[in-house]
């Protein structure tokens, strides 16, 4: 066996000729960004894979975060939680809006119901939620709390690509919701995103808004930015599309050898089943229990130094992070959210990942908690 390093991730690629075909056009057309036919293809075969009707791209996931924001002209606060990547928060506080901090379900590590109405105010205008590692929120909770008390809905769906409740699309929850394509993600455009969204007028301010607020009849009416996605993106998201689905039946034969496994550690707890929830296999969490023999960190060094990557994600919270320290609350005030933290070690996982390194990774986690317990 060899002992090659193991990154916590890699990039999906479609097979090369496929990629040159789909971009060869484009030497014909001379047409690279701005709403070209890759991007309208690309639209059109992304509502369809989700099944909704409105999809809209973006440069990136962040930019189609800010740029939701913008579009629906939010003032206030907004609940969300800390437990997730950086950009949730920062588009938030970037826009204006200041972050209340709720905390998160010790199950599914997504926002806990309870948690949200109790932070509302009557300055908060919308929900920001995040689909963590795939696994879906408690959707038809969040949406009863908004309709109660007249909010928006924007689920944070970057890691959520391909997941589906009763056979709908998470892209379908809420009044929009946002994907990242960026490389590591289940999905990629290399880098790319999305918003798919409820009220079709959204689209034309989303439109404006990224591409310098210029409207399509030429009149400039927002202070806009620039998100468009470009044709090579487009391209490699129509090659990507058609393979994504054995990609993630690919990713489910990584998590079930793990899930076997690493099953006789009780200590260490992994993500469980959603019910009527067909999962991405995005991340491979586990969080490391008291009684395990190491502490997560402890984990996290053994593990590198056997030259494999795991994650610390999300590690700190974002209400923890320097620029937002003692500005919007305290970890403490999200106290599930801030233990999940400490002990979560989130596993390599990506299509291609060979079951002997499952092996390989599951024996070191083994060996060392039976070497100290
Ligand atoms: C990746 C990610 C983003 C940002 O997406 P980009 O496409 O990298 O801009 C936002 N939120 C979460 C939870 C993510 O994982």
């Amino acid at each position: 066996m060899d002992n090659k390093p193991i990154l916590v991730t890699r990039s999906s690629m479609p097979p090369l000729g496929e990629y040159m075909d789909e971009i060869s056009d484009l030497w014909e057309s001379h047409w690279l960004t701005n709403r070209g036919v890759k991007h309208g293809e690309l639209e059109s075969a992304l509502a369809g894979y989700f099944g909704c009707d409105n999809v809209s791209l973006f440069t990136n996931g962040h930019a189609a975060l800010e740029c939701v924001i913008e579009s629906m002209g939010l003032e206030g606060e907004v609940v969300t939680t800390p437990f997730t990547f950086a950009s949730t928060t920062h588009a938030l506080v970037r826009k204006g809006l200041v972050p209340v901090f709720a905390d998160i379900d010790p199950n599914d590590y997504t926002l806990d119901p309870a948690s949200i109405e109790a932070a509302i105010t009557d300055r908060t205008c919308a929900i920001v939620p995040v689909h963590v590692y795939g696994s879906l929120c408690d959707v038809e909770a969040i949406q009863e709390i908004a309709d109660r008390h007249g909010l928006k809905v924007i689920y944070d769906a970057a890691h959520a690509f391909g997941v589906t409740r009763d056979g709908i699309s998470a892209a379908c929850f809420g009044d929009a919701s946002m994907f990242s394509f960026h490389a590591t993600k289940v999905f990629n455009t290399i880098e790319g995103g999305a918003v798919a969204f409820r009220d079709r007028s959204l689209g034309d301010a989303m439109n404006a808004w990224k591409n310098f607020g210029i409207s399509s009849d030429g009149r400039v009416l927002y202070s806009g930015g620039n998100g468009k996605m470009n044709e090579f993106c487009a391209a490699m998201g129509l090659c990507n599309l058609r393979h994504v689905d054995g990609e993630i039946e690919k990713r489910s034969r990584v998590a079930a050898r793990y899930d076997e496994l690493l099953a006789p550690l009780s200590s260490l707890r992994r993500l469980r089943p959603q019910a009527g929830v067909e999962p991405n296999y995005a991340y491979y969490p586990i969080v490391v229990g008291d009684d395990f023999p190491l502490s997560r960190d402890e984990l996290s060094s053994s593990l590198k130094n056997e030259g494999i990557c795991a994650r610390k994600y999300f590690y700190p919270l974002t209400s923890d992070f320097e620029c937002y320290r003692g500005r919007f609350g305290s970890p403490e005030d999200t106290p599930i959210a801030e233990d999940i933290s400490r002990r979560v070690l989130t596993l390599p996982i990506y299509a291609d990942l060979r079951l002997e390194d499952v092996d390989r990774i599951c024996g070191i986690i083994l060996t060392a908690a039976r070497e100290r317990g």
